[in-house]
């Protein structure tokens, strides 16, 4: 009995590798001719000032669509893309979809920004170089309203990556840590590279309000980016107690569900546009 039983459950075990693997490789194929097809777009997400509530500016998010209308999270093609060096043709749409949807409002409003998220392989090419100077100097736009946004993780190596972020500070690009606390460089980056706009992590934001020593934790997160005279971005706000912590604490900025979920374009001029004494992009 134990034979049959055995071969039965390799066989069920390879089939399920199987169907895993078609789902995997259709799913990386798919992308790919999304990639040829230019279908990756991009959503805003409002960054507000937490003293007064108005938009500052707002983070462009990768987004793609499948055939069958369904979303695949960034999380899931971002490093779908970076392993099958798709990573720089996905980048190039999301700033052509910045440029495009937001290059008018950005030039009629020289305080707002718009970030955008760049990987670990993206540091160690020198493509992008050439490719952002191209880009903004054609369409105008002040590389101090781009930020840059890159994880600690993403600065382990450092001596790849130092060179061109340098180069991109240099040029007036502002540099933000990203889920900054969740990666496991250390803090020595800090002393290596000049940054200027720490995002602490979701992580520290969604225990605000529970037992107080944790909550200790993203008092000393803050307390650090502070002290290094940087400013801070919190993510993933989504109450209001949420909200007055932070601003008791003296975090200047905010993005989180509580003032916008990441909008299309449309979605969010509409929002930037309710705020009072806003000059539309015209
Ligand atoms: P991230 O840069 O840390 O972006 C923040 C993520 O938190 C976004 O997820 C956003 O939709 C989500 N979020 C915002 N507010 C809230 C909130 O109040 N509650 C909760 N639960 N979530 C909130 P998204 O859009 O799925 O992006 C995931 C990650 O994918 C990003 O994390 C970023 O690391 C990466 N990513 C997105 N677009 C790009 C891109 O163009 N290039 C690269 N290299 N990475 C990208
Ligand atoms: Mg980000
Ligand atoms: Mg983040
Ligand atoms: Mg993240």
């Amino acid at each position: 009995l134990l034979v049959p039983l055995a071969v039965a459950l390799a066989l069920l075990f390879g089939l399920l590798a199987i169907l895993w693997l078609r789902y995997g490789l259709s799913m990386a194929g798919e992308f790919r001719a999304a990639v040829r097809r230019r279908e990756i777009s991009a959503h805003y997400q409002p960054v507000v000032e937490l003293a007064t509530g108005r938009c500052v500016g707002a983070e462009a998010l990768a987004r793609w669509r499948r055939a069958d209308g369904s979303q695949v999270s960034p999380d899931v093609f971002i490093p779908l893309a970076e392993r099958a060096g798709l990573i720089a043709r996905v980048r190039e749409q999301v700033v052509a979809a910045v440029v495009r949807d937001l290059g008018r409002w950005l030039r009629a409003n020289a305080e707002a920004h718009v970030s955008i998220n760049l990987s670990a392989s993206e540091l160690r090419s020198e493509s992008i170089l050439q490719e952002f100077e191209e880009t903004f100097r054609v369409s105008g736009i002040d590389c101090r309203q781009i930020w840059l946004e890159v994880t600690e993780t993403s600065l382990i190596d450092m001596a790849e990556a130092r060179p061109t972020l340098v180069e991109l500070r240099r040029r007036g690009h502002r540099l933000a840590i990203d889920d900054f606390g969740t990666g496991y460089s250390g803090l020595s980056y800090l002393q290596q590279l000049r940054v200027d706009i720490l995002k602490i992590d979701r992580c520290f934001v969604e225990v605000i309000g529970s037992d107080a020593a944790t909550r200790d934790v993203t008092g000393l997160v803050i307390a650090l980016a502070h002290q290094l005279e940087l400013d801070v971005v919190a993510e993933g706000v989504e109450s209001e107690a949420q909200a007055a912590y932070l601003r008791q604490r003296g975090v200047a900025y905010a993005q989180g569900w509580l003032f916008a979920q990441p909008l299309p374009a449309d979605g969010f001029l509409v929002f930037w546009s309710s705020q009072p004494g806003r000059i539309a992009a015209s």
